[in-house]
């Protein structure tokens, strides 16, 4: 019965409609915009013809004819696509003048009826899950799509769809029928349908503004388009980035605005969308400028064309960032700003995730802050295009349930409320609020205690941290405080505990397998490799005569520098197999090395920790010191070209073998009279090894164990505090 009822319904509406013509800016967008187009109608369109950068001619693609006849080759599949031909005049062409595309119609009609093989696209998704169930249920009582409609827009009078897309659901809601699939189970069956309300499913769905015909969509959204709550929104937001222009938080056309069209009878999630247009001067913004989006991201109404030099009208990069927002917070309006005090605040503390301050009465201007609160806000690291924060956004708003900003290192903040006016009042809020914490910290204060004292360093001690100059400008000041001095002191171990150890296996000790030879060729002359050279002779020596295995004669230098330097190289080799800690090798690894991060082919690994937790300690006035084997200029090299850029500012000193090994007790006495604390135990080394942790523990230091993915067992009840992330100390 269902069969019937429905090829009765293709009937009442059979007529599929042209897309819109209009200028596009490339070819990808007026092809977008009638594919999207033609699946709204029930057909489909491929490329019949084109030249890359002249012409586009595009046609249904029920073009051509029925051909009765198999080519060998040909499978079922395409058999079943050939039989559909119907050859369909229907045809568009984009045309390139003047650097943009022109869309005309060359025939506008087709000879067959809308297929009903497309209700997966995102047109049929313009359905909420409530009114996917309404269409379910009234599709089982046998309503017509006309029916069905009238009762959705009786419920929702902004609804973007017509009995085309009702006819789709229903359509899809057969098959599964067909495919006994359960009816009874909106919530999974439905779940493609439905963009809005829900995190998950806004988490999700991908963003795809769609351009609506004017024609095609219902009579009664586009008497809603023009109706006084939107004039007003569209007016709104115009105002507001003039307004937010003389702030600057919106200049360099940076920045915007959106917000839902306000309207008690339709909940929030479902409420049309304004937003402002990218890269147009926000102070001359007019509310013909603005875009109006469908609740779930369709374009609906777009600015008229302007000449040059005007750009083509673009939405908002912002617009995939706003609709999560509004999608996971059911917020009224956001607003992305590009003030200064909201991307300097971010550099301040480079490495850290959150921006927190306390006892400051502007917190009350938060939502659900009072003063005595502390208020955090997420930073997200920037990426080179705004549609590319989308998820670190998302990650952010799901990680700080109760923040209502976010924001974006070295680039601003994405602000929002319920209404215009809590988004507003919450970002001057925000905005005051960084700018006392930039001016907090240039006055050697610290924002983010409830006292605001002195930011708590050595003053000039260390001479690491530029904490002098801060100190000297806080006296020029005339503030009446004393720096306390610290005297604790963190020594750190290199590998397994700043640095994975695989990067010294698998990175740094191959690169200088890969690489002596070239090295000792390009700079045999030098002083440096002369006198490396002569360093590896003696060492070798040394080796052949106590018989160390892999150890071969080095010939002397008139048999020639090849010569030579393959001795030299099969020597180094086996030295770095054996893992010789000899300082013959260590000398010429630095050099190798230090070439190789110079032409940046080597990058020094730390882990993700590793920088936030220097940065804290700094800015806690705890001075950091290297420890490794690895030679001081290797070390320098590591920290001096990280993953993490420069991160010798943090240090305030190498050790490496020439104070003795890690595993002698005095080595770290030795290190505790350079260093200079009052107690030993005001110095705690951070270890992977646990012998190198026994015999720092002889010499008094507080000793903590580092557990990183590859460290070495533990032997039980070893008694050391163990740490997995440097953040954790
Ligand atoms: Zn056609
Ligand atoms: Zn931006």
């Amino acid at each position: 019965m269902m069969e019937v009822q429905d090829s009765n319904e293709i009937t009442e509406r059979n007529i599929m409609l042209p897309p819109p013509v209009g200028i596009f800016q490339t070819r990808e967008d007026l092809l977008k915009h009638v594919r999207d187009f033609a699946l709204t109608q029930g057909y489909m369109v491929s490329i019949k013809d084109s030249s890359k950068d002249r012409y586009v001619t595009i046609a249904c693609d029920r073009g051509g004819l029925y051909r009765k006849r198999l080519k060998t080759g040909e499978n079922m599949r395409q058999r079943k696509t050939s039989s559909r031909l119907t050859n369909c005049p229907f045809e568009v062409v984009g045309k390139k003048d003047d650097d943009l595309w022109t869309l005309s119609i060359k025939h506008g009609e087709h000879n067959h009826e809308p297929s009903n093989d497309i209700s997966d696209h995102p047109s049929c998704r313009r359905f909420t899950e409530e009114e996917v169930i309404i269409i379910r249920e009234m599709t089982a009582a046998g309503k017509r799509p006309r029916q069905i409609l009238k009762v959705l827009r009786q419920r929702n009078p902004n609804l973007v769809s017509d009995s085309r897309n009702v006819y789709n659901v229903k359509a899809k809601i057969r098959r599964e029928i067909l495919s006994g699939k359960s009816m009874d189970s909106p919530s999974t069956s439905s779940g493609t349908i439905n963009v809005n309300g829900t995190e998950a499913s806004a988490a999700t769905a991908p963003f795809q503004p769609m351009v609506q015909n004017g024609t095609a969509v219902a009579e009664s959204t586009q008497a809603c388009l023009e109706s006084n709550p939107v004039k007003e929104t569209r007016a709104l937001v115009s105002e507001l980035c003039r307004h937010f222009y003389t702030l600057g938080w919106v200049s360099g056309t940076g920045g915007s605005i959106t917000m839902k069209v306000h309207d008690d009878s339709i909940p929030k999630p479902h409420q049309l969308v304004v937003m402002s247009p990218s890269g147009v001067q926000k102070e001359r913004m007019v509310p013909e400028d603005m875009y109006v989006l469908s609740s779930d991201g369709f374009i609906l109404s777009m600015p008229p064309f302007k000449p040059y030099p005007h750009a083509p009208p673009k939405c908002t990069d912002c617009a995939p960032l706003f609709l999560k927002v509004y999608g996971m917070r059911n917020a009224g309006a956001v607003i992305h700003s590009h003030g200064m005090e909201s991307c300097l605040v971010t550099m301040i503390h480079p490495f850290s995730k959150e921006f927190r301050i306390t006892h400051m009465e502007m917190i009350k201007g938060i939502q659900g802050h009072g003063y005595h609160d502390e208020l955090v806000v997420p930073i997200i690291e920037n990426a080179a295009h705004e549609g590319d924060l989308t998820e670190s956004l998302i990650e952010a708003i799901r990680a700080y349930p109760k923040t209502t900003a976010v924001l974006v290192r070295n680039h601003g903040v994405y602000i929002w409320g319920d209404s215009w006016i809590s988004a507003k009042t919450q970002a001057e809020c925000y905005h005051y609020l960084f700018d006392a914490a930039i001016k907090l910290h240039q006055l050697g204060l610290d924002w983010s205690t409830p006292s605001h004292g002195p930011i708590r360093n050595v003053n000039g001690v260390c001479g690491c941290g530029g904490n002098m100059s801060r100190g000297l400008k806080a006296g020029a000041l005339g503030l009446d405080y004393v720096i306390e001095p610290s005297q604790r002191c963190i020594l750190l171990e290199i590998e397994g505990t700043t640095t994975p150890t695989s990067f010294v296996t698998d990175v740094l000790f191959p690169y200088v397998n890969d690489n002596v030879v070239k090295h000792l060729t390009a700079t045999y002359d030098s002083e440096e490799t002369q006198d490396d050279i002569n360093l590896l002779r003696s060492q070798i020596q040394s080796d052949l005569e106590q018989g160390v295995v892999g150890a071969v004669p080095v010939p002397p230098d008139y048999m020639g520098k090849e010569l030579v330097i393959a001795s030299l190289a099969a020597n180094v080799e086996a030295m770095i197999a054996a893992d010789r800690k000899v300082t013959a090798l260590k000398q010429l690894q630095g050099h190798i090395w230090r070439t190789g991060f110079q032409r940046n082919e080597l990058v020094g690994m730390v882990f993700d920790d590793v920088p936030e937790a220097l940065e804290r300690w700094q800015s806690s006035g705890i001075k950091v010191y290297i420890y490794s084997s690895g030679s001081r200029e290797a070390q320098q090299l590591l920290f001096g070209n990280s993953n993490y850029g420069d991160l010798r500012k943090y240090l305030c000193g190498f050790f490496d073998t020439t104070v003795g090994s890690k595993k002698e007790t005095q080595s770290f006495v030795d290190i505790l009279q350079t260093v200079g604390v009052d107690r030993p135990a005001d110095l705690l080394f951070v270890t992977d090894a646990f012998q190198e942790a026994v015999a720092a523990r002889a010499a008094g230091l507080e000793v903590i164990i580092s557990i990183r993915p590859g460290s070495g067992p533990l032997p039980e009840n070893h008694g050391f505090r163990t740490v997995e992330s440097l953040l954790e100390i």
